[in-house]
């Protein structure tokens, strides 16, 4: 239909992550409305979604008390900035609240407007704090392949993924990226896990060294990798890597931009992996991304150079227009509330065996050669000699017969992802797996 929802979406949208050309062939799914974990199409269709939008609605659709909150804040101040000494109520109580959140000592909050933003803005105070001590050779910043950390030229450089540097003449030169933690892929013959996860350790440490020590600043890692294909951790991964970094006095930045606020089974993946990072971004169920909002928490040791700095030189050059914007802090707060208050990090482990029993169990597809997963979060690989030679083929047929099932799930090239709103219940965990199990019978006996 030419003048339908789907007709002008193609007609007028670029989308991120859609080869554009076969959009124009396929057309847009358009989502109308959301209610709990389901989401409708315009034609009334009804979807589990199964990836709680982009990792992120962690309440749910349809939750009105974020729908009062940011009205209420509208009505209030609908904005107003967080420049040269200028505040709010509502940031003011979320930076607080954030700080006592912490799992680690932080000391102050810096408000941004996405995940990217976040990471590029420690990026750019970790540059700024090297300058500050004196040390303007310590620029270079160590991700991992596979990493994920967003899109902005240096958190583009940051992630570890070679779709997001093709063609956009990135990574930057001083990001350098180190060994991806995935057991299956990555480990030698017969090399145990325990054995692997030591490796990933030395290799960082031989790019410490071969680099210089003295010209490395920070290191950026996800507890859990989301947007890479959802790897967990080997066993002694993290008691392997931390040492590393304190040995070289290296600043660690958590990226807590999916596993923040619940999913691993703790309010922070750095509590689940034992982690001390210097820095963590937050966002996404931060808001349950009612709204847009992210957050860069720093301690004092990142902290106190950077204040020395910007007294010397009488300003710290950096901020965006939204950074703490009042109905964002608004609705974040109320959602941090109803996290708490309905107590979804003890929901979450306490539904997390039945997500993992029944992710697990897709292994009896004949298609899916690893699952993998933590918490309310995980995915199921895929391969068949039918698809070896086009990488996401595979990914790409399961995607479509979730959808046509009724599940929305997201394919990472072959890899299935799960991390659905936090709220689901153990009948809906049922409900999501037995739809991946049809799907995936149904995509195996096509072939
Ligand atoms: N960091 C992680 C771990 C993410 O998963 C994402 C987004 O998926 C980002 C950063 C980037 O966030 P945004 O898309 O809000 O820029």
């Amino acid at each position: 239909l030419p003048n339908s929802l789907e007709a002008r979406d193609v007609a007028f949208q670029l989308h991120s992550y859609a080869d554009a050309r076969k959009q124009e062939q396929t057309g847009s799914l358009v989502i109308e409305k959301g209610e709990g974990i389901y989401v409708e199409d315009v034609s009334g269709k009804r979807y589990i979604e199964g990836m709680a939008g982009l990792w992120s609605v962690a309440v749910g659709f349809g939750e009105k008390r974020l729908v009062e909150a940011a009205a209420r804040q509208m009505e209030k101040l609908p904005y107003y900035h967080t420049f040269t000494f200028k505040t709010h109520g509502p940031s003011i109580e979320l930076a607080e609240k954030l700080i006592e959140m912490a799992p680690v000592p932080m000391s102050k909050v810096y408000f941004t407007n996405s995940g990217s933003e976040a990471n590029d803005t420690a990026i750019k105070l970790i540059w700024y704090r090297s300058n500050a001590l004196g040390q303007p050779e310590r620029k270079k910043i160590i991700s991992r392949m596979r990493g994920y950390h967003g899109v902005t030229v240096a958190s583009a450089s940051l992630t570890g993924l070679p779709n997001n540097h093709k063609s956009f003449d990135l990574p930057l030169p001083q990001i350098l990226h180190t060994t991806s933690p995935h057991y299956r892929t990555m480990k030698k013959d017969g090399e145990s896990e325990a054995e692997f996860a030591r490796r990933c350790a030395q290799d960082l440490e031989d790019l410490i060294l071969a680099e210089g020590p003295e010209t490395i600043a920070a290191f950026f890692a996800e507890p859990v990798m989301g947007a890479g294909g959802v790897v967990v951790p080997p066993d002694g991964y993290w008691q392997a890597v931390q040492p590393v970094l304190k040995k070289y006095g290296i600043l660690f930045v958590a990226d807590e931009v999916i596993c923040g606020f619940g999913r691993t089974g703790n309010m922070f993946g750095t509590e689940t992996y034992n982690l001390q990072p210097d820095m963590m971004t937050l966002s996404k169920a931060l808001s349950s991304s009612y709204q847009p909002i992210s957050a860069l928490l720093i301690n004092d040791t990142v902290y106190e150079p950077i204040a020395d700095e910007s007294h010397r030189i009488g300003v710290l050059g950096h901020g965006y227009t939204g950074s703490g914007h009042p109905v964002a802090a608004a609705v974040a707060l109320e959602n941090l509330k109803i996290i708490e208050e309905r107590d979804l990090v003890g929901h979450v482990r306490e539904i997390a065996p039945t997500f993992q029993k029944r992710l697990a169990g897709l292994a009896d597809n004949p298609l899916v050669v690893e699952t993998r997963g933590i918490g309310l979060i995980g995915a199921a690989e895929l391969q068949h000699p039918a698809h070896s030679d086009t990488p996401g083929s595979l990914g790409a047929a399961a995607n479509a017969a979730f959808q046509e099932n009724g599940l929305i799930s997201r394919a990472m090239l072959d890899a299935m992802a799960f991390c659905p709103p936090l709220i689901i219940t153990d009948g809906q965990v049922n409900d999501l797996f037995d739809i991946a199990e049809e799907s995936l019978k149904k995509v195996a006996a096509s072939l």
